[in-house]
């Protein structure tokens, strides 16, 4: 046996394209008018990377970046320039204290009992404020009972549920924030994600934090037509096989072949988060071609009819179709759910 240590190709990549990224918090920024675009980058930046992801945008003058939680904050910590700053939204449990309170990030402070325990750090911070989305974020009726000049605010922030729909709870969100902010003040405001800013200028405030379209999403019509798909999944082709009609594919034979037809077999399957609901539904591409996805998906494979494309053979490489509403509409997943979900065994590269 040799100690070699061999490099093993992976069989699923992720093509990132940085350009498109890029061109996206651009895109944002100005449509938050006056208000700077910060970046929403918790989960590993939506499942693309957060390192990659803070230094393209930090480079074009991107300065907020908002985590989860404190291990999101400390693997970017380092990256940080400047006056760039690092917002924790999920706060400050007890236990993040020993580390939050040596952090150059700030918690988002979510409850009394948060804002408590930091007001003796002198430290900046963040405030959430519940408008009614009733996640996180500190009641109304409590802010005027507190004396808040203990506490050295940067951002007042609020957050919208029902941004990518156009139905009463926008303006009664706003209504509610508007109110909140004259019984406490910070240096910014900000209450607006990725769908927030196209609801126009009186969402806007000082600061702005899109997640979802920086990474493709449109979440609403206004968006279709300037934010540029980020992420596109690729896989390679394992093995090509010739259908005769009547022939099935796959798990519970959910695809049976009307026709003589050649098909692929692909080393993707719902462990890399391409999940059931594209069986029968999704497309691959080879080219501009479209390659229907037949059968149901298998934990690490996916059959896909390439009628359309008969010089594919073993080894040739195919991407998902994954411009992100497309895809939702031909999964019943979210945009969210698309990219957040596409697992570990892919090898990220930008372009
Ligand atoms: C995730 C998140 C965002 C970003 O939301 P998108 O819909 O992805 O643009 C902004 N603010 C808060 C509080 C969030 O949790």
């Amino acid at each position: 046996m040799s100690n070699e240590t061999f490099e093993i190709p992976s069989t699923v990549k992720l093509r990132l394209d940085g350009d498109a990224l890029v061109s996206n918090w651009q895109t944002l920024d100005r449509m938050s008018g006056a208000a700077s675009a910060g970046a929403a980058i918790k989960a590993n930046a939506y499942g693309l990377g957060a390192v990659e992801v803070v230094q393209r945008l930090q480079t074009k003058g991107c300065r907020d970046f908002y985590v989860a939680n404190w291990q999101e904050a400390k693997e970017i910590d380092s990256y940080l320039e400047g006056d760039s700053c690092i917002s924790v939204l999920n706060g400050a449990r007890a236990e993040d204290m020993p580390f939050a309170a040596t952090s150059a990030a700030k918690p988002v402070l979510n409850s009394m009992e948060q804002v408590l325990r930091w007001q003796d750090t002198s430290r900046p911070c963040d405030i959430m404020i519940n408008s009614g989305m009733n996640r996180l974020g500190i009641e109304v009726t409590d802010l005027a009972k507190f004396d808040w000049g203990n506490l050295n605010i940067d951002i007042v922030m609020s957050h919208l549920a029902s941004a990518d729909e156009d139905g009463p709870q926008n303006a009664e969100q706003l209504a509610e924030f508007v109110g909140a902010l004259q019984y406490v003040s910070g240096k910014r405001s900000s209450l607006s994600n990725s769908a927030g800013i196209a609801l126009g200028q009186a969402y806007h405030f000082d600061c702005t934090r899109p997640g979802l379209s920086l990474y493709g999403g449109k979440q609403r019509p206004e968006l279709s037509g300037s934010i540029k798909q980020v992420v596109f999944p690729e896989t390679q082709i394992l093995q090509v096989r010739q259908l005769k009609a009547g022939d099935k594919v796959g798990y519970n034979a959910k695809y049976a072949a009307e026709r003589d037809h050649p098909i692929a077999i692909l080393a993707m399957g719902y462990a890399d988060g391409y999940l059931r609901g594209f069986s029968n539904r999704g497309v691959f591409l080879s080219g501009q071609t479209k390659l229907p996805v037949i059968g149901r998906i298998s934990m690490d494979l996916i059959a896909i009819d390439i009628s359309d494309a008969p010089e594919l053979a073993e080894s040739d490489w195919v991407s998902a179709e994954y411009d992100l509403p497309i895809a939702s509409n031909q999964s019943g997943l979210s945009q969210y759910e698309l990219i957040t979900g596409l697992g570990h065994r892919y090898s990220r590269y930008w372009v």
